[in-house]
């Protein structure tokens, strides 16, 4: 592939996350031929959203894909626990008829199986390439979009396609190239985030706790980990690391006393923690023509209530229905790319609602379990 001979596919694909990822799996198993495009050298990214509920569960379990991630390593999360001082105030179990309140599974799983399997199809029309950036939009001279350009281990080239989706994430190129313009929300509070080896015989929870006022969750994960999300004060991690770091990891061991041996071990200093700005936002439009953007690249969600995941998913799953018959016009009208928002735009602004409602209420709810 070269600028004199590029890549020519149905359906350009920019990010291999869990959106860009199935969607191109699901459009190769319809013999429709993708690029899926991806930044990073590898699809083992840290710190990305790894609890799958029940909408994501579905999704994978429609296509046949449950099962073998599950196989790769999964951790069901049996009850959310709320602590205070080193004790278990509330625990709520799953909702009848259900066995989990979520399921941990490593990204590198899922995306690993849903990249394998899609090269392993008997006719393959699929071409994954890492290393590689979209870097815009591929136009002919009368201004419509007909590709990408893209630079492959810093080489420039481009990819001509008749579709092309931004699953590209919160900071999508695609979207901004497009001019596609959303609706950022800042929500009050940043993250930092850790992740370290769980204390021996832990049961596989969700667990909360209250600090300063803000959320504190841990969450068990496949493999022997608790993942710490603990919210602070937006903006406010600069002047926090200036203070002195045992005090403020002492409330971490004082809300979960079992954590003392591995906080003492892995988290010794500020730099221990990965902040994470958090965020939200809604593209008012998913579509400009022939481009069509999915996941966070379309609605960002804050981690609150684990929805972002699941909601790639669920994006991936319609408008590969959505991509397949516009593949037996030979793509020829671009209209049916809007039926994405119409189907699942309304579901998506209820989440980011539901999170908004979450993280104000938290406090209360949390006083009420007292
Ligand atoms: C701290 C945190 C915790 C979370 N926890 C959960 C959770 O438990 N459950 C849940 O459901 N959700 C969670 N989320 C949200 C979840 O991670 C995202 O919603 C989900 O990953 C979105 O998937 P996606 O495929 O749309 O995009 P992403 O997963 O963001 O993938 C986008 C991909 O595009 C690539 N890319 C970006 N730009 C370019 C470019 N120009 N060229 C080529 N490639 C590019 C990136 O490298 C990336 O691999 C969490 C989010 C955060 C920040």
């Amino acid at each position: 592939m070269n600028d004199n001979n590029p890549l020519n596919v149905d359906v350009c694909i920019v990010g291999a996350g869990p959106g860009g990822a199935l969607l191109s799996y699901l459009l190769n198993r319809q013999g429709i031929s993708t690029a899926l495009i991806e930044r990073q050298p590898h699809l083992h990214k840290s710190f990305r959203g790894e609890l799958l509920n029940q909408d994501g569960e579905a999704v994978l379990s429609k296509h046949g894909l449950f099962s073998g991630v599950v196989q790769l390593g999964a951790l069901p999360l049996e009850q959310i626990q709320y602590w205070e001082n080193g004790q278990i105030i509330h625990t709520f179990h799953p909702a009848e008829g259900e066995s989990h309140v979520g399921i941990h599974i490593p990204q590198n799983h899922l995306l690993d199986f849903i990249v394998s399997e899609s090269q392993n199809l008997p006719h393959s029309h699929e071409h994954v390439l890492f290393n590689t950036v979209m870097t815009g939009l591929l136009r002919d001279k009368t201004g419509k979009t007909i590709g990408i350009h893209i630079r492959q281990n810093g080489v420039p080239s481009s990819i001509q396609a008749s579709v092309i989706v931004g699953a590209d994430g919160r900071y999508s190129a695609v979207r901004k190239h497009s001019g596609l313009t959303p609706d950022v929300r800042k929500h009050g509070y940043d993250l930092l985030w850790a992740r370290i080896p769980a204390p021996v015989g832990w049961e596989p929870a969700v667990r909360m706790a209250s600090m300063d006022g803000q959320q504190l969750a841990l969450f068990s994960q496949y493999g022997g980990y608790v993942q710490i999300g603990w919210n602070i004060p937006q903006g406010s991690f600069s002047s926090l690391r200036e203070q002195p770091f045992a005090p403020f990891v002492e409330k971490l061991v004082a809300a979960f006393p079992c954590l003392s041996d591995s906080v003492a071990a892995h988290i010794q200093t500020w730099s221990d923690f990965v902040l994470l700005s958090v965020e939200s936002c809604y593209s008012e439009s998913w579509t400009q023509d022939n481009v069509v953007l999915l996941g966070d690249a379309a609605h960002t969600m804050t981690p609150t209530g684990a929805f972002g995941l699941n909601a790639a998913l669920e994006d991936a799953d319609a408008l590969s229905e959505i991509l397949t018959r516009m593949a037996s016009d030979h793509f020829k009208f671009t209209e049916p790319l809007q039926q994405l928002q119409i189907l699942r735009g309304d579901k998506v602004k209820q989440q980011l609602a539901r999170q908004v409602e979450m993280e104000s209420s938290f406090q209360q709810r949390y006083e009420s379990l007292r």
